[in-house]
């Protein structure tokens, strides 16, 4: 019988998830289908009730479920409890375990551009998404973590919470626009940018360290105005699809015990985009 998985979220009309794993469950020779469910916040617990009751074997959770999911499931990994989020669920003879692959899709991805021991990093944000990626990256070896938010509280509040004032500090945007040559590598995590505000930027960028990489989460478009002028000071750049591909293709591996092809998936995404991934 062909096994089914899915994504639960709102909205949910343009996600590419169906499109990688669909194509990732056809490569692999493997007989199951990927759906995309829209479920409103007031029936999300009905519609964990019904993955259970129909016997959907993983699925993946988006905005707005990712932290509400938690105490509908039976458990949760400990870095998904930390983070306080779940992307991905899969059905163990009918317990829901909860995972987040969120924060190591974004650090494997990185990885594939620059080695992060010792390195000073800093990121721009402090909403779900640098949760996920701040708690990851601060497991590196001898990293040192900046976080500049809008909302310094946010940022201040993030760091206390994780007890990680010995590798971090919250700065301000203007602080880190000024001492922008100090770092190695750049994560830029806010929604500043995205689609259709393409033409804004979450710091001014005048200059860059020899070497550094700029790494923005957003994939649409695939190069933001932030990469596009690191890009023209000599910045080694990396967009959201790379994040996107390996957050995707870890919970494939969760659910199948399969490492899905991570290229095959950022060329499905950047041709569905209508662009080139850098
Ligand atoms: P979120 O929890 O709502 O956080 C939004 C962040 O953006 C906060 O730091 C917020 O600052 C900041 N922000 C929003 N508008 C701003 C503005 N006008 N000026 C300055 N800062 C602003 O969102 P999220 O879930 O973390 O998602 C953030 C982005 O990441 C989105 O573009 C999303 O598409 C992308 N994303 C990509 C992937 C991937 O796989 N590539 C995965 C997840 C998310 P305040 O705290 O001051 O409000």
């Amino acid at each position: 019988m062909k096994s089914l998985y899915g994504v639960i979220g709102s909205p949910i009309a343009h996600s590419m998830s169906p499109l990688i794993h669909n194509n990732a469950f056809l490569q692999n020779g493997m007989d199951a289908h990927y759906h995309a469910f829209h479920v409103e916040p007031d029936q999300l617990e009905t519609a964990v009730a019904g993955m259970r009751a129909l016997g959907v074997t993983g699925f993946n959770v988006t905005i707005p479920h990712k932290e509400a999911i938690i105490p509908l499931l039976d458990s949760v990994e400990d870095a998904a409890l930390q983070i306080g989020a779940v992307n991905t669920v899969v059905n163990k003879d009918g317990k829901l375990i909860g995972y987040n692959t969120d924060g190591r899709g974004y650090v494997e991805a990185l990885k594939e551009v620059v080695g992060l021991k010792d390195k000073h990093v800093l990121i721009i944000g402090a909403g779900g998404a640098a949760r996920a990626i701040f708690y990851t990256l601060a497991l590196e070896e001898g990293i040192q973590l900046d976080i500049c938010n809008r909302t310094v509280s946010k940022s201040e509040d993030l760091i206390k919470e994780f007890s990680l004032e010995r590798i971090a500090r919250s700065i301000t945007v203007d602080q880190a626009a000024k001492e922008i040559k100090n770092y190695d590598v750049v994560v830029q995590t806010t929604s500043v940018g995205m689609f259709p505000q393409i033409n804004d930027t979450p710091l001014p960028l005048v200059s860059v360290k020899n070497h550094a990489v700029f790494s923005d989460i957003i994939y649409n478009p695939i190069e933001t105005k932030l990469l596009r002028e690191a890009k023209a000071l000599g910045a080694i750049t990396q967009n959201g699809v790379h994040m996107f591909a390996y957050q995707a293709a870890l919970a494939f591996e969760i659910w199948t015990g399969k490492f899905p092809d991570t290229d095959r998936m950022k060329k499905l995404v950047e041709e569905h985009l209508g662009g080139k991934t850098c």
